[in-house]
């Protein structure tokens, strides 16, 4: 354990922890100033907001302030969701291994440094046996001289057991911190609720796909697809359900799906399908299916066994042509998307145009 105090002496303080008092301090003074509820999300906000680590936060921040003249609470839960939550966690948590890393390689290079004067000290010893042994005149005096060396040549070998073994636990150690980083890399792409790609891994694929898509000259194709009335299901049966049902269409989604496809979470009750080396016909075909399993599903509570009745999802398809980039794409299924809502719901529709221009 090591002290953290020294007689009646505060312990004094590190230059970090001193900045970081400074902004808990102001973190509190802003909650009073704007007479918000001091609850853990309000405090990461305007400690976010006081240190400037989140320009967004601020600038989203100030906006809301100036528009409105102060923060509610809701509009702090919708600021922390946004842009605090995950992302900082992450951060704090990358933040975290790294420093891991950095004492691990320390304590590496501590042995190594330790292994290097060792080898120093040794070779010394034999330079000065060499000069001494000339000179040795009794069978003792050369006796002497070797027990030193033999002595010494075992200590060597103890460090370098010493040094073997700290190398070892060492490496075990930094590869698994590899492994915590790439969980850490995984789960930050990955929706919590459903387990698909989030946003950001969907953002990041389908850039690849559409350099992969117009370098090959091969189709690519969008899909957005949307539960329908899901505020009803909500209103009806409760969040907690509604929750259910976004992962059992997840599920489906994922089932439907293979090889370099993506299926990610792209919003609320929102998802997307990107479907390299596929054109219109065939995302059509697929999500035909995705679209008539979740109809037949029999959705039921299963804590009470009441049925939730029919759910049903919309759909909307693009396809990439020559200058497509992923706004346009994502434009235009979500236009199509949009005529599917108007529709009628529980259909699919496909971006022609975007087929006669391929
Ligand atoms: P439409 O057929 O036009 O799509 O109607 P809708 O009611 O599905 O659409 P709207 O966009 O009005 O409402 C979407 C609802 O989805 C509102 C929101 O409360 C709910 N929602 C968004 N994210 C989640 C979530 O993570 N869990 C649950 N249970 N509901 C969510
Ligand atoms: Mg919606
Ligand atoms: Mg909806």
């Amino acid at each position: 354990m090591t002290e953290t105090t020294s007689g009646n002496k505060p312990v004094e303080m590190s230059k970090k922890d001193k900045k970081a008092f400074e902004l808990a301090n102001q973190a509190f003074e802003l909650i009073g100033q704007h007479q918000t509820p001091p609850y853990p999300s309000t405090y990461a906000l305007w400690y976010a907001y006081a240190a400037k680590s989140n320009q967004e936060v601020v600038e989203k921040v100030d906006e809301t302030i100036e528009k409105t003249g102060t923060l509610s609470v809701y509009e702090i839960g919708q600021i922390h969701d946004t842009y605090l939550s995950a992302n900082e966690l992450e951060k704090q948590r990358n933040q975290e291994i790294g420093q891991d890393f950095e004492k691990e390689l320390a304590g590496v290079m501590k042995l190594v440094q330790k292994s290097l004067s060792n080898n120093d000290q040794y070779s010394s010893s034999l330079n000065e046996a060499q000069e001494l042994l000339p000179d040795a005149v009794s069978p003792e005096m050369v006796g002497e001289i070797v027990t030193k060396l033999l002595d010494q040549n075992r200590e060597m070998k103890t460090m370098t057991e010493e040094l073997n073994d700290g190398l070892h636990k060492s490496q075990s150690q930094i590869h698994e911190l590899n492994t915590q980083l790439a969980e850490a890399r995984e789960e930050s792409m990955r929706d919590g609720l459903t387990l698909l790609a989030n946003r950001r891994a969907f953002d990041e694929k389908l850039a690849q796909e559409i350099e992969t898509a117009s370098q090959n000259g091969t189709d690519l194709s969008l899909v957005l697809a949307d539960i329908d009335h899901f505020k009803r299901v909500n209103d009806s049966f409760g969040h907690q359900v509604g929750d259910g049902i976004l992962q059992t269409f997840a599920s489906l989604i994922s089932k439907s799906i293979k090889g370099r496809d993506m299926a990610a979470r792209y919003g609320g009750e929102e998802f997307a399908l990107i479907l390299p080396q596929t054109n219109l016909n065939e995302a059509f075909q697929l999500v035909e299916k995705i679209r008539l399993d979740l109809e037949a599903s029999k959705l039921v509570i299963k804590s009470t066994g009441q049925s939730v009745g029919t759910v049903t999802s919309s759909f909307g398809i693009s396809m990439m042509h020559p200058g497509t980039d992923a706004e346009k794409l994502i434009r235009r299924a979500d236009q199509k998307l949009y005529d599917a809502k108007n529709n009628g719901r529980n259909r699919i529709e496909m971006d022609l145009e975007a087929m006669a221009a391929a």
